[in-house]
């Protein structure tokens, strides 16, 4: 069995001054805890906000990729990259963690292949095509105005993706765009984050009939740790709460001045606050599980957690190193070992090999 986690935020997280060779209490994701929670490998997203002009975004992915390396090649005894599943393979052999690079915004690449083929060969191997606003690429689901779906230049990278063998993340783009990319992609494509909209009704999650069809090109849906995507009551209770603008503020101003330690604390203050709301439990990820396997099957359903990338975790789920506790579930409700192992990141590691060829 590799244990694979499809989507976390570690580079913002090391971005913002966390040293994830050791232990931290604030951060989700380091090394120590995905050991401990049996963790083999995860993609670390180079998350590229939105608004950004174009030069912009591609310097973030650059300089969160710089820090990304800094960090594995300061902890050869725990960490290495990995861009294979063959790479996975062997680092699990010698003991190792393995990192995956993915890139969260295909606005890094501009209007331009050559800057995606660039992206692959510094190690990229899935790119989520947008994020919170439309780009040159496809429509947003939080916005989806400005194409209708995928751009011409889109579907240029969806075929350019396919060529070189990076898989193609859908989570984040707007249904249309959905759509345009299963009907031009020659490749299985992932929702590397994404949650059951038939559970929990937000755009960022995906329909049945989504689910159904990324399931018969062969793809797997990746299921978020995120409370807001788990279950609609939580979303109540957080608009009632106000904290979600009173908090996008003080974030904002952290990020902006990590090093300040006054901004900082403010910020695990709303974090704490948060934290003490009454929070769905992490067996909801399980209900989540158990629905796009009924839709989709067992062969076509994983994990992508989204950790470091979202403020508030489910109850009982407070980092990576709670990962094991989703097989335990998963296992009083009557799944096989064998189903376990599919889940927990056969499936992922079956889409990326076929990705890029190997079968
Ligand atoms: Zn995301």
């Amino acid at each position: 069995m590799f244990v694979l986690d499809s989507h976390c935020d570690t580079p913002s997280q090391i971005f913002r001054l966390t040293d994830i060779r050791k232990k931290n209490e604030r951060g989700h994701v380091d090394f120590p805890r995905m050991k401990e929670g049996g963790v083999d490998g995860a993609f670390f997203a180079l998350y590229v906000p939105a608004g950004l002009s174009p030069d912009e975004s591609t310097a973030y992915a650059l300089k969160l990729l710089s820090c990304l390396e800094d960090t594995v090649s300061a902890a050869k005894d725990a960490a290495a990259f990995a861009y294979s599943p063959d790479d996975a393979m062997c680092n699990q052999e010698k003991g190792l963690l393995s990192v995956f690079i993915g890139l969260e915004n295909g606005a890094a690449i501009q209007e331009s292949l050559s800057l995606l083929r660039q992206f692959y060969r510094m190690g990229v191997r899935y790119i989520t095509l947008s994020h919170s606003a439309d780009n040159a690429i496809c429509d947003s689901c939080a916005e989806g105005k400005r194409w209708g779906g995928l751009s011409p230049f889109g579907k240029e990278v969806v075929k350019e993706m396919n060529r070189l063998g990076i898989i193609i993340d859908v989570s984040h783009i707007s249904d249309a765009s959905f759509w345009d990319v299963l009907e031009c992609s020659s490749m299985p494509v992932v929702a590397s984050h994404s949650c059951c909209r038939a559970l929990c009704s937000h755009p960022r999650n995906l329909s049945d009939d989504m689910i159904r069809a990324l399931a018969a090109k062969g793809g797997v849906i990746q299921i978020n740790f995120f409370p807001l995507f788990l279950d609609e009551g939580f979303s109540e209770i957080l608009s009632e709460s106000g904290l979600e603008d009173e908090g996008e503020e003080i974030e904002k101003e952290f990020i902006a001045d990590p090093s300040d330690a006054g901004k900082r604390q403010a910020w695990y203050e709303v974090i704490d606050r948060l934290h003490a709301l009454p929070r769905p439990s992490y067996k909801r990820i399980v209900d989540h599980i158990d629905h796009a396997v009924a839709v989709a099957g067992i062969d076509h359903v994983g994990l992508g957690s989204d950790f470091d990338g979202i403020a508030v975790t489910p109850a009982g789920m407070d980092s990576i190193s709670d990962f094991g506790k989703i097989f335990d579930e998963m296992r009083s409700r009557g799944y096989s070992e064998n189903e376990i192992a599919k889940v927990a990141g056969g499936n992922f590691l079956r889409v990326f090999s076929r990705v890029t060829k190997m079968f």
